[in-house]
């Protein structure tokens, strides 16, 4: 009997089974993957890696399957452009004379952007390539959240963390360990993909194979994230959706059946590409969620 890491639930039902991807697009396994969902709480989780994921982690090979490459500069050469587009959902203000915590936050993108409005900034990063990049910069450091708690337990007044709960192996176990990193005011700013992007269902005999991936342990849907939350401690939950990627790139998708990202199209003017993505958004069929929860 398999318990869901998650609720504890042993009934599943099968979300996916097939190919995923491996890095990047046209990088597809050759073996079959069997994705299930938890017919309780509505995670969907890969099979549980054999190993042991913290060498993992911290390793440059890692990096490489999820980024371009193992160095401080290919990590910003992705992530720099992500950063308004975290800041455009949480705002500016919020980090003013804050003590702010970025768990999973890599070289450090984020953290660079409100080092200036923040008392203290905290950099929570296994890569040690990375935290070696971040002791230089000035930051405080730590490998793991369990790792910060000695020091700040209840003292962080916001914590983020954008796209990494989808790549633990146990992200219930390290969201209950942000809840005591928080304060009793404190905050929590949360991102991953959407597991209901409609792009699944509207393409379903090439998308499927694009969108689960190795390095993607867990999806969720708005429903399974805010239940995950839930779980773990926090109230006040609230879902943010946000489509990230344009019409033009579901438009390619049709006519060559691969991503251009959040391409220009001359058939796509930006007033039409602005309304797809808010439906998207309303429906909550949109690729990408943001959450923010209270601690109390
Ligand atoms: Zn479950």
């Amino acid at each position: 009997m398999l318990l869901c890491k998650i609720c504890g639930s042993s009934g599943y039902s099968i979300a996916y089974e097939g190919a995923i991807r491996l890095g990047k697009f046209g990088n597809t396994s050759s073996e079959n993957y069997v994705l299930k969902k938890c017919n309780s709480c509505g995670a969907i989780a890969l099979p549980s890696p054999t190993q042991d994921l913290s060498s993992y982690y911290e390793s440059e090979s890692y990096r490489n399957e999820v980024d371009d490459g193992a160095e401080v500069r290919d990590y910003f050469k992705t992530h720099d452009s992500e950063q308004i587009r975290n800041l455009s959902i949480t705002g500016s203000s919020i980090y003013r004379d804050k003590v702010v915590a970025d768990i999973g936050c890599g070289g450090g993108s984020f953290l660079d952007n409100i080092r200036g409005l923040a008392k203290k900034a905290i950099a929570i990063e296994p890569s040690i390539k990375f935290r070696e990049h971040l002791v230089n910069n000035g930051y405080v450091t730590f490998p793991y959240v369990i790792d910060a708690l000695s020091k700040y337990e209840n003292n962080v007044d916001i914590a983020v963390t954008f796209s990494v709960i989808e790549h633990l192996d146990d992200p219930l176990m390290t969201l209950k360990q942000i809840h005591r990193l928080l304060s009793s005011e404190g905050k929590l700013y949360l991102s991953t993909p959407n597991a209901d992007d409609f792009m699944l269902k509207a393409l379903p005999d090439i998308y499927p194979s694009f969108y689960y991936r190795k390095a993607h342990l867990w999806y969720f849907t708005p429903a399974s994230l805010s239940k995950l939350l839930e779980i773990a401690g926090y109230n006040k939950i609230k879902i943010i959706p946000y489509q990230r990627f344009g019409l033009s790139n579901f438009l390619m998708w049709l006519k060559d059946g691969k991503p251009k990202g959040d391409c220009v199209s001359e058939f796509v003017s930006p007033v039409m590409n602005s309304v797809w993505k808010s439906d998207l958004e309303q429906k909550l069929i949109c690729d990408y969620l943001y959450v923010e929860a209270s601690r109390d």
